[in-house]
């Protein structure tokens, strides 16, 4: 057996922590996850010289194109070992833009885990494999990639590997997507794809950029992540965001309440390697695939290493004035990127096995001391926990929750409306519990 730098299950969650069951599955899951298939993975994917959207698509052997072919057959292969558990799709569109001049097929790889109980309902795993140098409209010259996105996409197939060999409740979906650094058009492609398909999409885990630990800044972090969340929710209409502004909810999407989640997740799975939450969609003047996600209406987080370096990110690979310039995979801390792609291994698995949020999560209690607290049955929950935290607390803390005995109306009796967030969670019979739904359309997670 592989030694790993594991935690045990904690006995007690960590001071703020979402509560989880102590569950051995996903204890499992994260052991599972493999740092030197996340190497092999990386190792091929930089193979290829270029994966630029614009480089050679006809090439065995170089280019965007034999790129997303070897993902579809390693996707198969996998499908292959677990009884066909995988369906493979090639969604596509042509586009043409600033970094585009003329019109390409832009085409992301995705597999489908199908649920067994609520296979309408999604979770999904991005990350993108096109890459770029120096140049944005270079399709000829190499652009390794390693970290953005190699090891993003690395992550996407371990997930993948460790994951298809399970069930779980909901479908999972593991999406490489490409044309991102010309314009996100691959996560256009994957929202039109979710639309097209009716699936009511949970969550979009958007990893790119995860696998580097020396900083800019000339630091070394390897324990702990950033997750980018949205906070008032890019697809809100004017009349939701009147009802917003009356009753709050700029600190409650879905998306930061899935960011809550998996930081609940690594705090009780992965310490010392923790989340840390950022409260904003993306880093300054920059973007990624999550955000075509949140514009279709989708709970989506973007995950990034703790501390960039820019060196060698969108550079051509050379040395000047003695600095090296240049994605390569000398820059990929694979036990760093194993520790990432076991946080979303374990999120993904946590959402499927759990039921869905409740919905049309309701408040009442106006001029009266106490609150109550209602919403609609999610299939397959087997009791709820209605949560409330002061309005400028970050997380929730299990210390202010209360479990409902199967019922969808709970009256908490002496906490006033007007001094608190509110949310509900849902579990199943195993204890497998949902992310926190915040009310009204602020919180919504399937809209
Ligand atoms: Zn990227």
């Amino acid at each position: 057996m592989r030694a790993l730098v594991l935690a045990l299950p904690l006995l007690a969650a960590a001071p703020g922590a979402l509560a989880q069951a102590d569950h051995p599955e996903l204890a499992a899951i994260a052991a599972a996850v493999d740092p030197d298939a996340l190497r092999a993975t990386d190792t091929r994917l930089v193979a290829f010289g270029t994966r630029h959207t614009l480089s050679d698509t006809a090439s065995p052997v170089r280019g965007i194109g034999a790129a997303r072919r070897w993902a579809k057959d390693r996707f198969e292969a996998l499908s292959s070992a677990c009884q066909g558990c995988l369906t493979v799709v090639t969604p596509g569109q042509s586009f043409t833009g600033a970094r585009i001049p003329t019109p390409a097929v832009v085409q992301d790889v995705i597999a489908i885990q199908k649920g067994w109980a609520d296979p309408g309902r999604v979770v999904i795993i991005s990350g993108h494999i096109d890459s770029r140098n120096s140049d944005p409209l270079d399709g000829a010259g190499d652009a390794p990639g390693a970290n953005d996105d190699g090891s993003g996409t690395a992550a996407v197939l371990e997930a993948a590997r460790v994951l298809s060999g399970r069930r779980f409740a909901a479908t999972i979906v593991y999406a490489v997507l490409s044309g991102e650094e010309q314009g996100l058009y691959g996560g256009q492609v994957l929202a039109a794809y979710a639309k097209a398909q009716g699936w009511r999409v949970e969550a979009v885990l958007n990893n790119d950029i995860v696998g580097n630990t020396h900083g800019q800044d000339g630091k070394v972090v390897d324990d702990n992540v950033r997750v980018f969340s949205e906070g008032v929710r890019v697809a809100e209409t004017p009349a939701e965001a009147a009802i917003r502004r009356r009753a709050g909810g700029e600190l409650d999407s879905a998306s930061r309440n899935l960011a809550r989640y998996m930081s609940g997740l690594a705090d009780r799975y992965l310490a010392p390697f923790h989340v840390r939450m950022i409260a904003r969609s993306d880093r300054f003047s920059r973007g990624g695939d999550q955000l075509p996600m949140q514009e279709a209406g989708y709970p989506a987080v973007r995950v990034t290493e703790a501390d960039e370096n820019y060196d060698r990110q969108h550079q051509n690979v050379r040395v000047e004035g003695g600095v090296a310039y240049g994605d390569v995979l000398s820059g990929v801390d694979f036990p760093y990127l194993a520790k990432v792609t076991r946080l979303n291994a374990i999120t993904l698995a946590a959402l499927a096995w759990a039921p869905a949020p409740p919905a049309e999560v309701k408040l009442a209690g106006a001029v009266s001391p106490d609150t109550t607290v209602s919403w609609t049955p999610a299939p397959g929950a087997a009791d709820y926990r209605v949560w409330w935290r002061e309005t400028t607390d970050p997380r929730w803390n299990e210390a202010q929750s209360r479990l409902s005995s199967g019922g969808t109306t709970i009256t908490l009796k002496g906490v006033n409306i007007d001094d608190y967030s509110f949310g509900v969670s849902a579990r199943s019979a195993d204890g497998y519990e949902s992310p926190v739904e915040f009310p009204g359309p602020a919180g919504a997670f399937f809209r």
